[in-house]
């Protein structure tokens, strides 16, 4: 069975803007899914509708055969806790060490504020530190995250998603503020994490080139329908 299943889904912010019309999708466990296409395709509406960032206006998101359509409240946020989502401008704490944000991921919001007046619990710092020795930023775990690179900054996002214990990974343009060297670092290294852990992943990445290197499947969205569904190969060969 598929961990994520999308069924006719559609998001409409106005009766003229069509963002998502009619997109049907299956990501299997281990896959990685490289979304393409123009600005204004969709790419970001149809991530944030499966976490509901943004609430679609038909057809259903499954997430290991749960409906997230039409739940809220507790329920919605124990899905959330099974979805991580890894951002363009990584959304970390600035003023807090790479090491508390990192925490941040694996205690959630309410604990991790409270723990943050008292200590935190030791078997949670221990898997921090191993993640954060997996992304390379195991010397700089004290360090504050606004006196890192946006490389490593992005190598913080990425340990706090982890830090979930995600089956999801969703992934907004994480290399889009990135030198290009940097952004291939970013893309193998989500990439190796991914088939270490059998995590699926759906990568809005803008860069083609960059999806075609470290993406074995690439679904094309355009004008919020899906157009493409393959291989980097494939797609060599439509275009
Ligand atoms: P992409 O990520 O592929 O660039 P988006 O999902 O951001 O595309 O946008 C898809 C369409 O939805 C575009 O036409 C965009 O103008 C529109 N859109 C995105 N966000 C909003 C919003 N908050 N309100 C109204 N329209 C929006
Ligand atoms: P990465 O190791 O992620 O590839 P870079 O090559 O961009 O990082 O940066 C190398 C070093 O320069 C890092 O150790 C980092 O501390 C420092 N550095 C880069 N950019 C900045 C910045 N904007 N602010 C502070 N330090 C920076």
């Amino acid at each position: 069975m598929a961990t994520l299943q999308l069924k006719s889904l559609s998001m409409h912010y106005s009766a003229k803007d069509k963002a998502l019309s009619d997109v049907s999708l299956e990501v299997n466990a281990g896959e990685i899914v490289g979304l393409i296409g123009p600005s204004g395709a969709g790419k970001s509406t149809l991530i944030r509708c499966i976490n509901r960032l943004n609430n679609p206006t038909g057809g259903q998101v499954l997430f290991k055969q749960q409906d997230l359509t039409n739940i809220s409240g507790s329920r919605l946020r124990q899905a959330r806790r099974k979805i991580a989502m890894i951002f363009q401008e990584y959304a970390l704490i600035e003023r807090l060490t790479v090491m508390e944000n990192v925490l941040s991921g694996r205690l959630g919001y309410v604990s991790f504020m409270s723990s943050l007046l008292r200590k935190f619990p030791g078997k949670d710092v221990q898997q921090a530190y191993a993640l954060l020795d997996r992304v390379g930023l195991l010397e700089h775990a004290n360090k504050r995250v606004d006196a890192l690179s946006g490389g490593q900054r992005q190598r913080v996002g990425i340990a706090r998603a982890l830090a979930q214990n995600p089956e999801l990974l969703l992934i907004d343009e994480p290399t889009a503020a990135l030198d290009p060297r940097t952004a291939r670092q970013v893309m193998r290294l989500i990439s190796e994490i991914c088939a270490e852990q059998g995590l699926p992943a759906i990568i809005n990445i803008h860069d083609v080139n960059l999806a075609k290197l470290f993406v074995q499947r690439i679904v094309g969205l355009q004008q919020g329908k899906v157009v493409f569904d393959g291989s980097p190969a494939q797609l060599n060969d439509d275009v």
